[in-house]
């Protein structure tokens, strides 16, 4: 048999790539990374990283307004966009140096440019061709182009990260995770915001009162939400910015339109053709629990799979591929109570079953649920409140499922995270002391039963 150069080649330099390659090289393989474009893939240059810098951005308006009844006068605040853009570019640019810095470190080769795979152990880059034991891919996704009449006036989400400047009215389609954080980003920066989903409630797959919720203080805040809401067409006039036909005959005019309607695996121009994989319909790659493709020497994980398309499970997706193939001890993922959070103002986040997944698997469970408005805003006179929830399994008293809408739910929910790995139960909670006055108290304190 022909030695390979490497023991690994991976294609794709985003957060499972790197994650797999240096984890791979500290057990002692050979790996060699390419990537065509940036260091950090979609998470650090156009997702989780540059996408929560502008959420902390458009939460000062509200800040702002709060504080006036703390005593703060209110000063001549003014927003410059360009001052954002700049840091923002900056704390990437820094980052994609941490990432190239983690990579030399760890001895892995980089290459820059278009991988493209000859065969099951071959991959040409430009005019260079390696060879490899094995071979990851892990390219990631990009976002779905809508295909209505004058969809090429739509930007992204990868373009909306590096606007010029920002219009005065904005239309965003979809209602998943992207539309809703840019929703809160725009509206908290100042533009006029309409949010148009093709549903009758946005989030679709979140439970019931976070989906209630996220949409009751999006329109306190100011967000115009049109549900059950199609585009038909965009044009663009000279001076008006763009008109917007839906479905329905309505029309409006509006400065940018931000298409978020999903996002497909990442599996062009690699030359996946001279492989023989198994494919879904939107082009991701089926793989094992291994993470191996029906060709044995090839991988593939993260979002060019699309099981998950969230940063976290790709990083330890990639922890347990680097641990069976080259640590000697074999990690299987784990798709259980994963933690999501979405960065809407207030935040909501989730862990476990939603109420409805949890009516269709067990027979009888309680809902403990609380809405209130938080402290804070008994001075601030703001209208915010927030939704915690517990789904409980009664006969065994486990909780099932975690749902949170307020300040930080993310960092509450990534502690509860932990008690619904080790199988929390109810009277855990009950048995937890609170720390006082917090928000997060309220999970160790929920008595009443409100329907099951
Ligand atoms: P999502 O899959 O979350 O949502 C897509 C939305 O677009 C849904 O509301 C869907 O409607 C709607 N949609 C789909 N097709 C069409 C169509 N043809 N016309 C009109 N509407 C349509 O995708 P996003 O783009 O928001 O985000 C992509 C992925 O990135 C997410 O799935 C998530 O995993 C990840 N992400 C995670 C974040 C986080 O962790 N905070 C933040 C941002 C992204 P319907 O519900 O009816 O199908």
């Amino acid at each position: 048999m022909k030695d390979h150069e490497y023991d690994l080649i991976v294609i794709g330099a985003g957060s499972g790539g790197v994650r797999a390659a240096r984890m791979s090289a500290s057990y002692g393989a050979k790996v060699a990374i390419v990537e065509k474009q940036y260091l950090g893939g979609t998470c650090v240059n156009v997702g989780c990283v540059p996408k929560k810098l502008f959420v902390y951005a458009s939460h000062f308006s509200e800040d702002f307004q709060n504080s006036v009844r703390f005593g703060w006068s209110e000063g001549n605040s003014e927003f410059d966009w360009p001052t954002l853009l700049r840091n923002k570019n900056s704390e990437i640019a820094r980052l994609n140096d941490i990432y190239k810095k983690l990579l030399d470190n760890a001895g892995v080769d980089r290459f820059e440019g278009t991988a493209e795979i000859i065969d099951a152990h071959n991959v040409k880059v430009g005019r260079k061709e390696i060879s490899s034991q094995k071979i990851l891919i892990a390219t990631g996704g990009q976002p779905v182009r809508p295909k209505f009449r004058g969809s090429e006036h739509v930007i992204t989400s990868d373009d909306a990260f590096y606007l010029e400047s920002l219009p005065p009215r904005c239309l965003i389609i979809g209602g998943g995770y992207i539309a809703v954080e840019f929703a809160g980003i725009f509206n908290g920066l100042g533009v006029q915001t309409k949010l148009s989903y093709r549903g009758d409630l946005f989030l679709r797959d979140f439970d019931i009162d976070i989906r209630n919720t996220v949409k009751d203080e999006l329109l306190k805040k100011g967000v115009d939400l049109k549900f059950e809401s199609e585009v038909e067409s965009i044009q663009k006039y000279p001076g008006v910015g763009f008109k917007v036909k839906f479905v329905s005959g309505e029309v409006l005019e509006t400065d940018l339109i931000l298409s978020a309607i999903g996002r497909v695996p990442a599996v062009g121009d690699m030359g996946l053709q001279n492989l023989d994989l198994v494919r879904t319909s939107n082009g991701a790659i089926v793989v094992d629990e291994h993470f191996r493709t029906k060709e044995k020497s090839v991988f593939a994980l993260g979002d060019v799979t699309d099981r998950y398309q969230l940063t976290p499970v790709a990083i330890e997706e990639a922890m347990c591929f680097s641990s069976t193939q080259f640590g000697g001890e074999t990690k299987l993922m784990s798709y259980d109570n994963i933690p999501t959070a979405i960065f809407c103002q207030p935040n909501a986040a989730t862990v476990g079953l939603t109420e409805e997944q949890a009516r269709a698997k067990y027979k009888d469970i309680e809902i403990y649920i609380e809405q209130f408005r938080p402290m804070r805003h008994t001075i601030s006179g703001s209208d915010e409140k927030y939704m915690m929830k517990l789904i409980v399994d009664r006969p065994s008293d486990k909780i099932l499922g975690v749902h949170m809408v307020g300040a930080d739910a993310g960092e509450i929910i990534q502690g509860l995270a932990v008690a619904m790995k080790m199988g929390v139960t109810k009277s855990v909670f009950d048995d937890t002391v609170g720390i006082h006055p917090t928000t997060a108290e309220e999970f160790v304190t929920m008595r009443n039963v409100a329907r099951n």
